[in-house]
């Protein structure tokens, strides 16, 4: 079975990458015709005012994906920018995708203020949002009735109601100036390109015929679009393209340092280039359930986001007895975390030295990535000439 992945370049890898999608790639590379795409048209979407960053991203995320266990012996890794034939089928797509599709796509409204973000979410917090919030309220044109629900609404929403908040005019400058952002800080995402991203990703897996790609249940409306525009295409001009299917990956999120979903914009992230000093510091300063101060305090290892990482990580065989010590106060969370740090230093010991080799050679990163993207080039001129020849254009 032929399945197609890819990620957007956005720097080095972090734990929450690796647990949440490479683990499931290194496992599909056995037993399947697997491809890997950088993508950095996709990066675009986002980035545009940052474009001279890409390069060095891609090369950081090579490295990672490689140190990791992407094996471009078993699996081709492409660069999406190198292969000009999905230009081409984008503009095909375009013609034929209805914009009600782009625009009723469940994922899009949501994404389009999500993906909006503060270049440090945490100058936010900083910044004590929380003592603005009155201010904000008080300037909507209508009635606020529960004022304490509407709070906790934003301060859970807090990037979506910034965004509302700043481009609607309800925050005025001097707000902005004392939580120090500005709307530069933000990407501005209302583009023809975005609103059309969706397609550009259905080029990327249709135009290699792929069976199958993995993806989350947030995915999930994107593959489905996918097979509409293939069902729309051979509906039109005859049968071309499979419909892929997808593989539903089920996969835990890993908590970062302060307990929120690991991620590079909340300033959270364990990195697989991270030294042992700064992974030591990051673990030592993790957030643990805020009722147990002290040794001899009971805890609540499911509310922990150590614990998490014990389940599923690092002690999942001795799970029993740190729960068990943790509830009866036997245990403490500076010796909790120091069994983190052991357990998680096994793992990525290993993987920095990897990381530390792959980068001392990283002159041969572009020929790992020249190889993969022949390969993938040859498949889409393949289905490009078929394209052409049924639309009867070009
Ligand atoms: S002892 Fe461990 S599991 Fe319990 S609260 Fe502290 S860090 Fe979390």
């Amino acid at each position: 079975m032929r399945v197609l992945s890819g990620m957007r370049p956005t720097g080095r890898l972090h734990l929450g990458h690796y647990f949440g999608v490479i683990k499931n790639w290194v496992e599909l590379q056995e037993g399947h015709e697997t491809f890997f795409m950088v993508a950095d048209w996709h990066a675009l979407t986002t980035a545009y005012k940052k474009s001279e960053e890409i390069p060095k991203n891609v090369e950081e995320m090579l490295i990672d994906w490689i140190a990791l266990g992407i094996d471009p012996n078993k699996s081709v890794i492409f660069q999406q920018s190198k292969v000009k034939e999905h230009a081409e089928l984008f503009l095909i797509f375009s013609m034929i995708t209805p914009k009600s599709w782009l625009e009723w796509n469940p994922t899009y409204k949501d994404t389009k203020y999500n993906i909006l973000k503060l270049v440090d979410l945490d100058l936010m917090f900083k910044g004590g949002l929380r003592d603005h919030v009155k201010t904000f309220v008080a300037k909507l044109p209508y009635k606020v009735e529960d004022f304490e629900a509407l709070e906790e609404h934003l301060l859970d929403n807090i990037t979506e109601a910034l965004i509302h908040a700043l481009f609607e005019g309800y925050l005025d400058k001097e707000i902005l100036k004392e939580l120090n952002v500005s709307k530069r800080d933000f990407y501005d995402t209302d583009t023809y390109g975005f609103l059309g991203y969706p397609v550009l990703q259905a080029v990327d897996i249709l135009i290699y015929k792929a069976e199958a790609v993995p993806v989350g249940e947030d995915q999930l409306p994107h593959v489905e679009l996918s097979r509409e525009i293939a069902r729309r295409f051979n509906g039109l001009y005859g049968d071309t393209f499979p419909e892929p299917q997808a593989l539903l990956t089920e996969t835990p999120r890993l908590p970062g340092t302060d307990g929120r979903k690991m991620s590079k914009s909340y300033n959270n992230a364990i990195y697989f280039a991270d030294t042992e000093e700064e992974v030591r510091k990051k673990v030592m300063s993790f957030f643990t359930d805020p009722q147990k101060l002290r040794k001899g305090d009971p805890g609540r290892p499911h509310l922990c986001p150590v614990f998490f990482y014990h389940k599923f990580l690092t002690y999942p065989y001795r799970l029993e007895e740190i729960e068990n010590d943790c509830k009866s106060g036997k245990l403490g969370c500076v010796d909790c975390k120091r069994l983190m740090l052991e357990g998680l230093e096994n793992l990525l010991k290993p993987l920095r030295e990897r990381r530390e080799e792959i980068y001392k050679n990283k002159r041969n990163l572009p020929d790992i990535i020249e190889s993969g993207t022949k390969k993938a080039r040859e498949i889409a001129i393949k289905t490009m000439e078929e394209v052409r020849q049924k639309l009867k254009v070009g």
